[in-house]
Formats: C-alpha cells, sequence, structure tokens
C-alpha cells in the first residue's frame, strides 16, 4: 500500500489492509472462541456499544465543555480523566488520558504508531485510516504532509506535536474554538466539535458550515 491511499481516507473497507486484518481477526476468534477463551456473544455486545452508543459525540461535550467553563478547561488539561469522568464517559481504553489543546501556535496530532490505540469512551471505536500503516508511519516523519492530505494547512509557524498513544495512555485534541462562536449554547458548540479536530487532524466546524 502506498502513502498515496492516504489521500482518499474514507472509511473505505476495500483498503486492503483491513481486509486482510479482518480475516485474521475472525480466525483468531474463531480459535478463542473454540478454545472457550472468549464468547462471542458477549464480543458482539461490545462492539455494539462502542460502535453505535460510544462515540465521538461524547468527546465533542467534553470540549465543549471545556470552551464555556474555564474550571472545567482547567481540569481537562491538568487531570483529563477525572474531568472526563465527571461527565460519565469512563471506561475501557480512556483510563488514562490526556487533553492537548491546540493554539494558534500549536496544534496537536495524535497517532498510535504501533497499532489503533485510541480513546474508546471520548471518540467510540478509530476510523479505517487511524489504523492504516501510511497513516502510523508518515504521521511521524511528515506530520504537515498528512495534515494537507486532510485538508488542513497550517501556517510555518504553527509547532506540530505528534503524539503516539500507547495501551497506557490515550490522548484528546481539544481545537480551538471557532471564532464567531460567542453566542453558542454549550450543545450547539459541541456539534461543531467533529471526530477529526479532536485526533488533529481537521478542525472544529464554523457555525456556518453546519447548517
Ligand atoms: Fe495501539
Amino acid at each position: 500500500m502506498s502513502a498515496d491511499v492516504l489521500g482518499t481516507h474514507d472509511d473505505e473497507p476495500e483498503h486492503s489492509e483491513l481486509g486482510r486484518m479482518d480475516v485474521r481477526v475472525r480466525a483468531l476468534e474463531t480459535v478463542l472462541t473454540q478454545k472457550g477463551y472468549i464468547d462471542p456473544a458477549a464480543l458482539d455486545v461490545l462492539i455494539d456499544t462502542y460502535q453505535t452508543k460510544i462515540g465521538p459525540r461524547n468527546g465533542a461535550r467534553v470540549v465543549a465543555r471545556s470552551w464555556v467553563d474555564a474550571n472545567f478547561h482547567d481540569w481537562l488539561m491538568t487531570d483529563a480523566t477525572a474531568a472526563i469522568d465527571s461527565l460519565g464517559y469512563a471506561g475501557r481504553q480512556g483510563e488514562h488520558m490526556i487533553a492537548v489543546e491546540n493554539t494558534p501556535s500549536r496544534h496537536n496530532l495524535v497517532v498510535c504508531t504501533l497499532c489503533s490505540c485510541y480513546p474508546w469512551p471520548v471518540l467510540g471505536l478509530p476510523p479505517t485510516w487511524y489504523k492504516s500503516a501510511p497513516y502510523r508511519s508518515r504521521v511521524v516523519r511528515d506530520p504537515r504532509g498528512v495534515l494537507a492530505d486532510f485538508g488542513v494547512t497550517l501556517g510555518d509557524d504553527v509547532d506540530i506535536r505528534v503524539w503516539d498513544s500507547t495501551a497506557e495512555v490515550r490522548y484528546l485534541v481539544v481545537p480551538q474554538r471557532p471564532d464567531g462562536t460567542q453566542h453558542l449554547t454549550e450543545s450547539e458548540l459541541a456539534e461543531l466539535v467533529t471526530r477529526d479536530s479532536m485526533i488533529g487532524t481537521g478542525f472544529a466546524s464554523h457555525p456556518e458550515s453546519t447548517k
């Protein structure tokens, strides 16, 4: 798979890496089930929960709260796990959260170079491209190039910081609050917070663009 594939980063299963991965996962699941290590019904419940009940709207609410509530913002930046937990978003793959904030001079970008570590309680399951080899390898070498593929261009004066997720630590990017949103309510602000903006491969939307 060439790095160019990253240019089309929609969730497209035909990009073969996931196909091969799917086959391997299925084979592994079969073996583990046969040996009695896992219960497929329990796995289905777990996957359904993270696919349909928990998703990036949780993270969006966290970000929106941090935009309107200075105390919550400070808490989020100093102890993200507890601050996020206070809104009811806790659990697997989110036990040790760190929030990193974008500013006019600093842009944060999250990856898992080893596999696909991702903050499930706030963002749900990772998009296909997040797990792809081109994203994982290129983000470290050429973050500006990867961002350009996602349509994000930053001035040379903006420092890009790449955070490598691990089994221990998961990151949530707090995007910059868009201009002209002073009149919006917290829930209206949450609507502007996209999944990609919380990974760092996008910006929060402008109010006009979501109308
Ligand atoms: Fe990982």
